[in-house]
């Protein structure tokens, strides 16, 4: 029997923008390629992503998950896009455990949303990882979404990489679609960089109080959704763990494409 040495996988964040870098040879895509090249290789993931946010925490338990395209209006090319990574639905009951007695759903048809894999086809282009996806229940606050973050931590032990995909600046409103270079918004810059900061300090508190921060929050984070998934990452960070930033830059002046890496 072949004998698998587990390390501890990091837990990363990702700004992970617009679908299309799935299929452009954007500066974020190739970013994601070159981080996937340091990132050691998992026994599985596990992806909380922006695009799962619903009523009621669940986890996907589908044996072959399908790639979800979840986006409109973009070209053809990128919906016949799939990423044909297995699930793991021992993982998946594995999690239900772990967050136990927060019920934890088994969802047996939802796949893999563009926030997951647009992500993983550059990172880990041969789809032969597992993954699974959690969602992020809209009903609960802040404070909620870290303490599940906390509850998943021990699974980076166990080779599990902790992935969440959203984005710390997401103004869809401000965004400007015929020009991805556009110069960042100075609320959205100061928002990231607050958070950033907030990173370095291991200030939880004030990550998990994103909302205190007014008329920044309400550029940057008009919708919890994108954020949230930040703090299923920031609460997996070990004790006097470093981040990271491997990855940074604005997309179309109102989309944060920062990735923040512990460990
Ligand atoms: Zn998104």
């Amino acid at each position: 029997m072949e004998r698998i040495m587990r390390k501890k996988m990091p837990a990363l964040f990702v700004g992970h923008g617009s679908p299309m870098n799935a299929v452009d040879n954007s500066e974020f895509a190739r970013a994601w390629e070159r981080l996937g090249g340091t990132l050691p290789k998992p026994r599985a993931i596990l992806s909380v992503s922006a695009h799962w946010y619903q009523a009621g925490t669940a986890v996907t338990i589908a044996a072959h998950p399908r790639t979800v395209h979840d986006f409109g209006g973009f070209p053809e090319e990128l919906y016949r896009i799939t990423y044909a990574a297995q699930g793991d639905p021992v993982l998946a009951e594995g999690v239900r455990e772990l967050l136990s007695p927060v019920p934890v759903a088994a969802d047996p048809d939802m796949g893999l949303d563009h926030g997951t894999w647009t992500f993983l086809l550059r990172a880990y282009p041969d789809a032969d990882v597992p993954v699974i996806q959690l969602s992020i229940d809209e009903r609960k606050p802040p404070a909620f979404h870290f303490e599940l973050g906390g509850r998943l931590a021990p699974l980076r032990d166990e080779g599990v990489l902790i992935l969440g995909s959203g984005a710390i600046v997401h103004n869809l409103g401000a965004y400007n679609w015929n020009r991805p270079a556009a110069k960042p918004r100075k609320e959205g810059v100061r928002f990231e960089d607050h958070v950033r900061g907030l990173l370095l300090d291991r200030d939880d508190k004030g990550l998990v109080g994103y909302e205190a921060l007014g008329r920044d929050t309400e550029f940057a984070a008009p919708t919890p959704d994108h954020y949230l998934p930040l703090l299923y990452v920031a609460a997996a960070r070990g004790k006097g763990e470093d981040v990271s930033f491997p990855v940074a830059g604005f997309d179309g002046g109102a989309v944060s494409m920062l990735s923040v890496q512990a460990g």
